[in-house]
């Protein structure tokens, strides 16, 4: 699993690998390959796209060769929203893997939601 604190967001993901590119638009999320397409634009709000670059576009939180567990999320978000908690849940409790969750921190919902969800 890896952990990425971005501005407005924290990312899970099964997988360790870093992520290989950073949206520079309003909701600069991280991205991995599975993300985008051929036009490189950002799939949450239309951004432009770069390549990722630790310290700048995000930092690692934690990484490590396990699966993710819902203490992975409860140690870095505090007050997960109702929705937030049922899909983690629903994703820990099954068999398949999580992928890749990208989480907006509880502080910038309200912006979230006003300027790319
Ligand atoms: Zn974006």
């Amino acid at each position: 699993m890896i952990t990425i604190d971005s501005p407005f967001h924290i990312t899970f993901s099964d997988t360790n690998e870093l992520p290989l590119y950073a949206c520079i638009g309003k909701c600069k999320s991280v991205l991995w390959a599975s993300d985008i397409d051929d036009q490189m634009i950002c799939n949450k709000c239309g951004g432009e796209i770069e390549n990722a670059i630790a310290k700048v576009h995000y930092r690692v939180l934690r990484k490590n060769d396990n699966r993710l567990s819902l203490n992975d999320f409860k140690n870095n978000l505090a007050n997960l929203s109702r929705d937030d908690k049922a899909l983690i849940k629903s994703k820990i409790g099954s068999e398949e893997k999580v992928g890749i969750l990208n989480i907006v921190k509880p502080e910038y919902i309200d912006k979230a939601q006003n300027e790319w969800a």
